[in-house]
Order: C-alpha cells, then sequence, then structure tokens
C-alpha cells in the first residue's frame, strides 16, 4: 500500500511525499483503489493532503497568502505573486487530459504488479489508444524513479548557495540578507542534486545528507562553511578553502569545484524566477 502512496505523491517539481495518515500500513486492493477514489475530486482531495499537509502555500513564492477560487478544481491564487496554480501543478497529473481516476489505477497497477505491467495490459483495463496507456506507464514509472532516487556514493561533493536578493557576495557576508538557500550535492562522476532549502544549519544539512548519501560513502567534500562538521553524522569530511582560492587540492582528490560551476549556471537560470520546489528538505529543483 505504502508504495502507491509514495507513488500518487510523486516528487515531481513541486510535490513531495506528505503524510499518508490513515493509508500506512493498509492493505488496498484495485477495487479498493477504484471505490475510495471514484470521483477526480476525491483524488484531488487526496493530493491536496499529500502536498500541503498544513496550509496551502503558492507553488511559486511559496507564500500562504492563498485563496481557493470558486470553480469545481482545486485552483489557488496566491496574492502575493498573483500566480493561479491548480493542487496538480507541477506533477505528472498536469495539463493532462485523463481523469484523476485513472492516473490513479494505473499507478496502483504499476506499483503493486510484481512482474511489471505492459501498455498493452494497460490499455485493456482503461480503455483509450495504446499510446494513451503507454504514456502513462511511461510516466509513472519515471516519476517513481524520481521519487526513490539511489543514495549517492563514492566521493560526493556538497555545496551551499544564496540565490536570489540584492546583496552580492557568496560566502560569510552574503549568508545574511534575503536570500534564497539551494544546496548542491554532487557524486563525482555521477548524479547532481539540486535543493531549495529553508536555510543552510547543521540540522538541515543533515536531513539532505541522510537522505541523499549513502553511510558507505567514502569522503564528502565541502567547503569550510562552519555547519558542516556537525551534519556529517560521523561520515568522513574534508573541506576545501574557497575563499583562498585553494579550489583544488593538488595531489588529491579533493574539489568541489563541479558542485560550484553547476551554481553559477543554476544561478543564471533561476535568478529572480523560482522554478523549484520548497518544503523542509524534501523540495528538488
Ligand atoms: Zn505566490
Amino acid at each position: 500500500m505504502s508504495r502507491f502512496m509514495d507513488a500518487i505523491s510523486f516528487r515531481v517539481g513541486t510535490l513531495s511525499i506528505g503524510d499518508f495518515g490513515s493509508f500506512r500500513g493498509v492493505a488496498m486492493t484495485l477495487l479498493d483503489v477504484n471505490e475510495m477514489f471514484d470521483t477526480d475530486e476525491k483524488c484531488r482531495q487526496l493530493l491536496k493532503r499529500l502536498r500541503w499537509p498544513g496550509e496551502v502555500e503558492c507553488v511559486r513564492c511559496h507564500m500562504p497568502n492563498v485563496v481557493r477560487l470558486a470553480t469545481a478544481k482545486e485552483l489557488y491564487f496566491c496574492r502575493d505573486c498573483k500566480y493561479q496554480f491548480s493542487v496538480t501543478a507541477g506533477t505528472i497529473f498536469n495539463d493532462s487530459h485523463l481523469s484523476l481516476k485513472k492516473w490513479f489505477i494505473a499507478t496502483y497497477l504499476i506499483c503493486e504488479s510484481r512482474k511489471g505491467f505492459s501498455a498493452n495490459e494497460m490499455c485493456r483495463i482503461l480503455g483509450g489508444s495504446y499510446k494513451t496507456a503507454w504514456y502513462l506507464c511511461h510516466r509513472i514509472r519515471a516519476a517513481m524513479k524520481q521519487a526513490n532516487p539511489p543514495m549517492l556514493d563514492g566521493t560526493v561533493e556538497m555545496e551551499e548557495t544564496y540565490v536570489g536578493g540584492k546583496k552580492k557576495g557568496k560566502h560569510w557576508q552574503g549568508r545574511k540578507g534575503h536570500k534564497e538557500v539551494v544546496i548542491g550535492i554532487r557524486q563525482r562522476g555521477g548524479d547532481l542534486r539540486f535543493f531549495h532549502a529553508a536555510d543552510a544549519k547543521s540540522g538541515t544539512l543533515a536531513k539532505y545528507i541522510q537522505e541523499n548519501i549513502s553511510q558507505d560513502v567514502e569522503v564528502i567534500v565541502t567547503d569550510e562553511w562552519p555547519a558542516y562538521p556537525k551534519a556529517m553524522g560521523g561520515l568522513k569530511h574534508e573541506t576545501v578553502n574557497h575563499a583562498a582560492k585553494e579550489y583544488v587540492r593538488f595531489g588529491t582528490d579533493i574539489d568541489s569545484n563541479t558542485v560550484e560551476s553547476a551554481f553559477s549556471l543554476l544561478k543564471r537560470g533561476i535568478m529572480g524566477t523560482w522554478q523549484i520546489g520548497r518544503a523542509s528538505c524534501r523540495e528538488r529543483v
């Protein structure tokens, strides 16, 4: 059951795994899914609870100054940034002509099927064209993969940076002021992940480390931001001194320069317009 719930709360863009409450641990059958989510309205209510366990917040500026629009669907308007969004904004369910009910059933079938589920089988159960069934299967599998990414291993570089705001400067002098914190984590020669974080304190960094980095990691390389050592939880940690331009320690394999250069690209791309998700430790850029 939890696999289905995890999948329904796809971490695509802004949506993240929320509180499954009473659904946890309940063995659910296709019949249950069919009955519990027999209308799109019921599907939307579940998505809403998963996405915003507390009050609804804007998917763009993340402020809670949001009003619900008087329409049949879950549509909201942000008074701060004037953005209009639905509960499915930024998820795989967005902009689909398929009903949410069909998406839910397809998700259940793919999650619970032991041997995998073909587009042909999906087509027979849901009706419609093979092309649509193939698209559903493809999108759901891709989202599941994204929702359960593998832990990073080997040499992992980690870096925190600040974007937005008017102050210049990245390091100590720039760490204050109204800037948004982005944490980048990269496996040397592998995945690069960005997160929009609430802050860059030890507790927050520790959460990202636990969620993304294997306990068997060889070394985590960071700059000398003082919050890192406490966040490591016993994992091997090395620092590079950016203030002294010590980007590469010759003769060793320590270098957080690759994360740094990825950041400069990211900053250019998103300065001013945040298109990334946010919530404590669950967001993905
Ligand atoms: Zn807004």
